[in-house]
């Protein structure tokens, strides 16, 4: 699997100022108060290389605008708003439900595999070659234009090892089953957490 990478800015935990204004964010960029960060898509399980991975469902998870804001703060902004016409278009919340359209998308896998290539056609992808966690060999790495097109591989990359988006029966978290994700394609709970206080809700019940 090639892999994607974003390099991106966020406002350090705390700060106040959105990105939504382009003068603002020049302003924050020119006093170094911008964190760079690097996300990575490399499988679907958030491991040690990229824990949050993927990132798209923590948008999924994010229900409410308090949450939304928090995603925000969090991942940064879904378009780069020093881009013309970059951040004008969509809101986190609008971002959200086509993000929740695109993840059910349902198999039969052909079509799954058709729209997610109509899904990707907007999609802004540049190639460069790094040295990958320190090895040897240099590897061809896409980069891509914003978080919204980093989020939009994470969903090819779902539906083209067929991983499906699930709800867990104890929480009601979406998250991810099968191919890549770490867990299996029946699994119920989103974590072993879920499982066991799940498993004592029962057990109190019968007394
Ligand atoms: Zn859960």
């Amino acid at each position: 699997m090639v892999r994607i990478r974003l390099n991106w800015r966020r406002f350090p935990e705390g700060e106040q100022v959105q990105f939504n204004d382009p003068i603002e964010a020049l302003q924050a960029l020119k006093d170094h108060r911008l964190d760079l960060v690097t996300y990575e898509l490399n499988d679907l399980a958030g491991s040690a290389a990229s824990p949050e991975s993927p990132i798209v469902m923590h948008l999924m998870n994010a229900r409410d605008d308090a949450a939304l804001d928090a995603f925000r703060k969090r991942f940064g902004p879904l378009t780069d708003p020093l881009v013309e016409g970059g951040n004008s278009w969509l809101t986190m919340k609008e971002a959200r439900e086509r993000f929740d359209l695109y993840l059910r998308i349902a198999p039969p896998r052909p079509n799954r595999i058709g729209l997610v290539n109509d899904l990707m056609a907007s999609v802004s992808l540049r190639p460069q070659v790094h040295f990958l966690d320190g090895a040897q060999t240099p590897q061809i790495v896409l980069m891509a234009e914003s978080l919204y097109d980093f989020m939009l591989m994470e969903v090819a990359t779902i539906h083209q090892v067929g991983a499906t988006v699930t709800d867990c029966s104890h929480c009601r978290k979406l998250y991810l089953t099968g191919p890549l994700t770490g867990r299996r394609s029946h699994a119920v709970y989103c974590s072993d957490r879920c499982r066991v206080a799940a498993m004592r809700a029962r057990n109190a019940e019968k007394g």
